[in-house]
C-alpha cells in the first residue's frame, strides 16, 4: 500500500476519513465498483479501535472467522484491500470540509494536506484517537523534536536522558525497547516515570522491566511532571512532584508521554451535518448524511436499530459503495455482480 506525504492538493473520487476496520473494508467495496480511494487517519497506523485499543484480544463475531485478534483482522483487511492500492495519509487529522462551487468537497488536514474529492466517506468511529498529554506550558513546541506521543517515534539525534511517562503496555514496552537499544555511554539512562507503583502493563513486560531495573538499565521512578526545565529552546530536565509531596529535577532530553489515547469527535461536529448524540444521522439504504456526497459508515453513524459492531459496519460499507457509485456516475446502471462469477471483478481483483 502507498503512504503519501505530498502537500500538493490531491484530487480524488473518494476520500475516506478513518482507517479502522470499516474504513479499510470501504476501500475494498469501492474498489470492486471501480472506485479508488484515498484514506486519512490521525493515527500513525491503520486498524482504528482494533489496533489502538485491543490488538491482541480475540474477536469472536466476525463471520467466517471464529476467532481472530484485532491485529489479525486489520492485517486481513489490508490484504483484502491491496488489489485496489489505496493511498494512506496517516498521522493526519481531518480538520475542515468545505463545498466548492463545482460541488466537490475540499477537505483539509492539520498538516496542510488538501484534498478535492467528489465523495467523502466518514468512517471516523468514535472520533479521532488523539494521545492524552500533559498540560505543561511549552510542551507542544517540543513535539516531534524532544517530546513524543507515540511509542515508535524517536529523536533525530542521540538523547542521553530518556524519560517515558506512563504505566501501560505501550509505556513499559517503550522504556524496555529504549533500554535494550542503549549501548555504551547510553546505558542506564532510561527512566520510566509513573504516578503510582502499580503498573497497567502485562506480567511479561513487568518481568522484563524488573530484570532491566536489576541490571541498572532502567530507573523506575514515582511521580508526576509539573514543569519543564529549559535551556533556551532545548528541554534539559523535568520538574517532578513525588507522591510524598517532594519535588526534584530529573535530567531529560527526550520525553515520551504515553498516557493512552482518547477519542475526540472534534471537528466533525462542526461540519454542519445532522447529528444525534454525537453520531451522524444516515439512511439505511445509502448511508448518506444530510449533505449530498457525504456518507457515514461504522461506529460514527446512527439509525434506528444501529449496533456498533464491525459486522454492521461491513454491511453499511457495502451498501454505501453502491450509493457512492451511483452518486459519482449519475444515470449509469451500477451492475450487481458476484465475486465468484464476474470476470470484471476478477480483473479488478487481479485474480
Ligand atoms: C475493547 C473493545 C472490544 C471490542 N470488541 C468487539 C467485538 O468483539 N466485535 C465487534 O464487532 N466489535 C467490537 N468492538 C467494537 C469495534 O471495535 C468497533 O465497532 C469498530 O472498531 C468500528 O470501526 P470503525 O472503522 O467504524 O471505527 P474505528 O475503529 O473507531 O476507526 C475510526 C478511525 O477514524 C480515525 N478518525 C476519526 N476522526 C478522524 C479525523 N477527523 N481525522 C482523521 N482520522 C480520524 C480514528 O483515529 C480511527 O482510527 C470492540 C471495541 C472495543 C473498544
Amino acid at each position: 500500500m502507498t503512504v503519501a506525504d505530498a502537500s500538493l492538493p490531491i484530487e480524488t473520487d473518494a476520500l475516506i476519513i478513518g482507517a479502522g476496520p470499516v474504513g479499510l473494508f470501504q476501500v475494498f467495496e469501492l474498489g470492486l465498483l471501480g472506485i479508488s480511494a484515498q484514506v486519512v487517519d490521525v493515527l500513525p497506523h491503520v486498524g482504528g479501535q482494533c489496533m489502538a485499543l485491543y490488538p491482541d484480544k480475540p474477536i469472536y463475531d466476525i463471520p467466517g472467522l471464529p476467532r481472530c485478534t484485532g491485529r489479525e483482522l486489520t492485517q486481513r483487511l489490508q490484504t483484502q484491500a491491496k488489489p485496489f492500492s489505496p493511498t494512506f495519509h496517516l498521522s493526519h487529522q481531518v480538520t475542515s470540509v468545505a463545498r466548492l462551487s463545482d460541488q466537490r468537497l475540499q477537505v483539509q488536514t492539520n498538516h496542510s494536506q488538501t484534498f478535492m474529492t467528489r465523495s467523502l466517506i466518514i468512517a471516523a468511529g468514535v472520533g479521532a484517537f488523539l494521545p492524552r498529554s500533559l498540560s505543561l506550558q511549552g510542551l507542544s513546541e517540543l513535539e516531534g523534536r524532544q517530546v513524543f506521543h507515540h511509542a515508535d517515534q524517536r529523536p533525530a539525534t542521540v538523547a542521553q536522558h530518556r524519560v517515558v511517562v506512563g504505566g501501560d503496555d505501550d509505556a513499559v514496552g517503550t522504556a524496555i525497547q529504549l533500554a535494550q537499544q542503549a549501548t555504551g555511554l547510553d546505558a542506564g539512562r532510561v527512566t520510566l516515570l509513573h504516578r503510582r507503583l502499580a503498573l497497567d502493563a502485562s506480567p511479561d513486560l513487568q518481568a522484563q522491566l524488573q530484570s532491566l531495573q536489576a541490571a541498572g538499565k532502567i530507573d523506575f521512578k514515582l511521580g508526576q511532571v509539573t514543569g519543564l526545565g529549559m535551556h533556551g529552546q532545548h528541554l534539559q530536565s523535568l520538574d517532578i512532584a513525588t507522591p510524598e509531596g517532594l519535588s526534584h529535577s530529573l535530567p531529560c532530553d527526550a520525553l515520551w508521554v504515553l498516557l493512552g489515547l482518547s477519542p475526540q469527535l472534534g471537528p466533525i461536529a462542526q461540519w454542519g451535518l445532522a447529528m444525534s448524540r454525537k453520531q451522524l444521522n444516515v439512511d439505511t439504504e445509502r448511508f448518506a448524511t444530510s449533505e449530498p456526497g457525504i456518507f457515514a459508515v461504522g461506529d460514527i453513524n446512527t439509525y434506528p436499530g444501529k449496533r456498533k459492531l464491525i459486522l454492521s459496519g461491513f454491511h453499511e460499507a457495502t451498501l454505501a459503495a453502491y450509493a457512492i457509485a451511483a452518486y459519482l456516475r449519475p444515470g449509469e446502471k451500477i451492475p450487481f455482480e458476484y465475486t465468484t462469477a464476474s470476470p470484471r471483478l476478477h480483473q479488478r481483483l487481479g485474480v
